[in-house]
Parts: structure tokens; C-alpha cells; sequence
């Protein structure tokens, strides 16, 4: 088999900052754990409009494509607020997701025991949390037709389409089955089957792959409203959710921040294996690229670099590397090390982007 291929796309603010921290960490992994990785690197975003006039050209696109994986910092900034739809930078991640067919959204809420105190809740509730939320990323109400704001009689009316196919529910539940087998074989899938018709086919098609496919996970049903109160109430009660594009835009949002700072929070959306067993896969920090602290080495790289241990895990199938990595952040987090988005009043020693990835290089280091 090839050598596995990284294509990094930091694009602006913030994200050319900490895709250098990223960057440390690749090294330290293919210098010391032998990781094989071909990186390369491209523009995407404002930082392609300003050289060609688009946010994403043809030849990125072509690269993505051939990549095992693609690791984007972020896009967007006040300079390209006021341009045309079809060329904002955020066209490039919409570009990315719905050409590469990235369907399953995976967003991990992950507590740091360091950072307990510094979510919302309790400790109790959040100390030691680990879920993953596994959203349908390219179809639902987001996408369906018909769509648009239309006149009727002497008022105007505004029209979305939640529409799902059988085959789009089950490739996404096939995706949060297979994670489910990866960790503890608990898979909760949250619609509206109580008021929604395209709710009830989710149900019956997640139940029948379950029975057919999946007999050694355990496999619960509950309606998203209620999802998101026990999200909040006792969030550890799951391991695995899988949702549409609707629910799961908001009930991943909640539940990322039970954990914390926006600073922390990886995500991972996927596609359908290649024909190597990979599947199309884009990496990215759930944060925007933070125009209010660009180019103040101020931004928390962790995310990025959790972004990373991701795709270690679900691109790389290095699994341990990926616990490696996310050890060596608890144990810095641990000493006290904190990016100014991490100073709440338990306080902790003030760290700046560069920092923060040395300390973690150094982590990884001691952790040999
Ligand atoms: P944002 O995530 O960029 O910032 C929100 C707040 O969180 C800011 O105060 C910022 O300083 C802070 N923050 C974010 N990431 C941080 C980090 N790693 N370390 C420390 N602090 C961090 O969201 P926004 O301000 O709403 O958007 C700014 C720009 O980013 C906009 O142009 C928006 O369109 C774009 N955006 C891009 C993406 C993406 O590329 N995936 C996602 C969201 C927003």
C-alpha cells in the first residue's frame, strides 16, 4: 500500500497559527514513533481569493480527492465579509464536504479532567466524559425540496424540506455503528419520531441495520428534545449518538460545551471508504479562525492538534498513537498550562499558541 497522505489546508486567522503547532507534532511522531505520513500543503479560504480569486481552485480540489485526508485550520475573517456568496471563504468548506461526500459529521465531547471546573456543569457530571456525536452531514432539512420563500394568498411563506432517503440513514448509521464497535458498543439514535414522518423511517431503518448488522451493539432510541435535557442532566449515561443534520447541528453544540473552551473541541467528517478501505475524510477544529486574536500567538492549538489525533485514529488506523497524543495534552493540561481561552478563576500558568505545542511536544517526549 501507497504511503498514507495528509493534505493540510491551514487557511486564515488563527488557522495558520496553529496548524504550525500541528505541524511540530507530525514531526515528532514521524521522527520518533516512525509514523510514514506525506504531507503537503495547500491554500484554501480568503488566503486562496486573495492569490486566485476563489476560495478553493480546481487543482486544491484535485488534491483533496487524491488525499487519505485533508486537515483544515479555518476559514472566514472580517476582510471577506462583504464578498459575494459564491466566493466566501466558507464556500470552500461547503465545497470540500459536499464534493468529497462527507456525510457523517463526528464530534467528540471529551472532558479533560484538568478542565472540569471549567465547564458549566458539575465535575461530577463531566469529569472523565467521552461521547461522540455523529451527525448526517449532506442531506435533511439543510438540503431537502422544495425550498425558498414564496408568496401564498396576501402573505409570504418560508419553506425548508427535512427529506431523507433509506440509503442516507443507513450509510450514517453504519458509520456511528462501526465507531460504536470501536468503543463501548452503545449507540443512541435521536429523531422526532413522535411528530415526524422522515423521524419514524430513521428509527425503523437505524433498528433494522442494528439487527441485521450489529447484534453486539446495544442500540437505544430517543427523541432529540428529550436527548438534549439528558445531554445536560447526565451526559455520561452515553457513548455514542448518531443524528440528522438538524438535531445533531444543535445537540452537538451543547453537548461541546459541557467540555469547555471552543479552543479544545476537534471534529472529523467522513465519507464512504475508498477503494485503499480509507474513507474521504476532512479534519477540522469546530473554531473560526478568531479575527479578535489573530496574529497574537494567543489561540489554543489544541483543537487543531486533536483534530490530528483523529485522524490518526479513523484515517491512519493508529489508534494508540491517537491515545498517545491525547495523553500527552491531559498531561500538559495537567501541569497548569493554559492558552488565555482556558483562564477561568481556578486560574493556571498563561501560555501563548507556540508554547502550548512545545509543552506538548515535550509531553509526548517524556511520555516515551
Ligand atoms: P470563532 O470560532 O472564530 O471565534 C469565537 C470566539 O472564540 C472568539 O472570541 C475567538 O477568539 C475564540 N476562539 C476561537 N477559537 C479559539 C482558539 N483556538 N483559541 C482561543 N480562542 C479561540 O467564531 P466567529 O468569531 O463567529 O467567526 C470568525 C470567523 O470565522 C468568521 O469569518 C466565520 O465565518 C469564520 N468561521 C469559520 C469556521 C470554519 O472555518 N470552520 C467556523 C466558524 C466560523
Amino acid at each position: 500500500m501507497s504511503t498514507p497522505s495528509l493534505l493540510i489546508l491551514p487557511g486564515d486567522g488563527i488557522g495558520p497559527e496553529v496548524m504550525v503547532e500541528v505541524r511540530k507534532v507530525i514531526d515528532w511522531f514521524r521522527a520518533k514513533r516512525g509514523l510514514e505520513l506525506e504531507v503537503s500543503e495547500d491554500i484554501v479560504g480568503g488566503a486562496a481569493y486573495d492569490v486566485h480569486g476563489t476560495p478553493i481552485t480546481e487543482e486544491t480540489m484535485t488534491r483533496a480527492h487524491a488525499a487519505d485526508a485533508v486537515l483544515l485550520g479555518a476559514v472566514g475573517g472580517p476582510k471577506y465579509d462583504d464578498l459575494d456568496f459564491a466566493v466566501k471563504p466558507e464556500r470552500a468548506l461547503l465545497r470540500l464536504r459536499k464534493e468529497l461526500d462527507l456525510f457523517a459529521n463526528l464530534r467528540p465531547a471529551q472532558c479533560f479532567d484538568a478542565l472540569a471546573d471549567f465547564s458549566s456543569l458539575k465535575r461530577k457530571v463531566v469529569a472523565g466524559l467521552d461521547i461522540m456525536i455523529v451527525r448526517e452531514l449532506t442531506s435533511g432539512v439543510y438540503f431537502g425540496e422544495p425550498r425558498g420563500i414564496f408568496e401564498e394568498g396576501n402573505e409570504r411563506v418560508g419553506i425548508n424540506t427535512q427529506r431523507y432517503t433509506e440509503s442516507e440513514i443507513e450509510r450514517v448509521a453504519r458509520a456511528a455503528f462501526d465507531l460504536a464497535m470501536k468503543r463501548d458498543r452503545k449507540l443512541c439514535s435521536m429523531e422526532k419520531a413522535n411528530v415526524m414522518e422522515s423521524g419514524v423511517l430513521w428509527r425503523e431503518v437505524v433498528q433494522r441495520i442494528g439487527d441485521a448488522e450489529y447484534p453486539d451493539v446495544e442500540l437505544s432510541h430517543m427523541y432529540a428534545d428529550a436527548g438534549a435535557m439528558q445531554l445536560v442532566r447526565w451526559p455520561k449515561q452515553f457513548d455514542v449518538i448518531v443524528t440528522d443534520n438538524l438535531f445533531g447541528d444543535l445537540l452537538s453544540d451543547v453537548a461541546a460545551m459541557l467540555t469547555g473552551s471552543l479552543g479544545m473541541l476537534p471534529s472529523a467528517s467522513l465519507g464512504a471508504p475508498r477503494a485503499n478501505g480509507r474513507p474521504a475524510a476532512m479534519y477540522e477544529p469546530v473554531h473560526g479562525s478568531a479575527p479578535d486574536i489573530t496574529g497574537q500567538g494567543k489561540a489554543n492549538p489544541i483543537a487543531c492538534i486533536l483534530s490530528f489525533a483523529m485522524a490518526l485514529r479513523y484515517s491512519y488506523d493508529k489508534g494508540e498513537e491517537a491515545a498517545r497524543l491525547e495523553r500527552a495534552i491531559e498531561a500538559v493540561l495537567a501541569d497548569g498550562l493554559r492558552t488565555g481561552d482556558l483562564l477561568g478563576p481556578a486560574g493556571g500558568t498563561p501560555v501563548g499558541t507556540a508554547d502550548m505545542g512545545d509543552a506538548i511536544v515535550a509531553a509526548l517526549e517524556a511520555g516515551l
